[in-house]
């Protein structure tokens, strides 16, 4: 199990002020509130026992688009929760609860702040480049491909295309040769990684988010 890192108040400053030159705010406390839980009060009473409270949030929007950085930062302890890890969201920005992409979780271990910028980065790069169908000019939307994980851009006005083809990119197609080099590495690295604990009989995270979905059908 690798050691648990806590970030010091330093850190999360530095990172804080990171994400702010790229176009990111802090949320407001009621912002979070209605985030966090649809039912309100939920968060609090979730994690009444040992450290209360909401973690900071960051949201960045362009382009119809809104990216929401979760840090499991908590000011008033100036520490991370116990519990829980830091993740990245793309969601819609006037429809909030139609989430497009969800970053992996980020455990709280060695580089951990590095890494949850590393993703909030992309995922603002993605939105501030948000690409626009080569056919009609107009934004196009995100897509939810076969894959855990896969997306790619379609155009929703392809109807009205002549001639009618679907325009579909590359989730990718934003990012320049040695952007997508880099993802398609750690990518690469990761399914080793998850090749591996399968071959050791390990369960991976999909595997178990695959049996549970699958429960909660029956
Ligand atoms: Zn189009």
């Amino acid at each position: 199990m690798p050691k648990k890192y806590d970030p010091t108040k330093e850190e999360i400053l530095s990172f804080e002020g990171m994400l702010f030159e790229r176009g990111f705010r802090k949320m407001t406390p009621s912002e979070i509130e209605s985030d966090l839980s649809p039912v309100p009060g939920l968060q609090r009473k979730f994690y009444s026992r040992r450290d209360p409270g909401f973690e900071a949030g960051y949201l960045m929007e362009k382009n119809g688009l809104q990216v929401v950085v979760w840090t499991t930062w908590l000011d008033w302890k100036e520490g991370v929760r116990n519990m829980d890890a830091g993740w990245v969201l793309i969601r819609h920005a006037k429809k909030m609860e139609q989430v497009y992409y969800y970053s992996r979780p980020l455990s709280r271990t060695k580089g951990y702040l590095d890494r949850l910028l590393k993703y909030a980065r992309r995922a603002a790069w993605r939105v501030r480049h948000r690409p626009q169908c080569p056919q009609c000019n107009r934004m196009m939307r995100i897509a939810f491909g076969k894959g855990y994980k896969s997306r790619y851009w379609t155009c929703p006005f392809a109807g009205s295309h002549a001639p009618l083809v679907p325009v579909h990119l590359d989730w990718d197609c934003m990012f320049t040769q040695e952007q997508k080099q880099e993802l398609n590495k750690e990518r690469k690295t990761r399914e080793k990684y998850r090749q591996k604990r399968t071959d050791q009989g390990k369960e991976n995270f999909l595997a178990l988010r695959k049996r549970s979905n699958t429960r909660r059908r029956k």
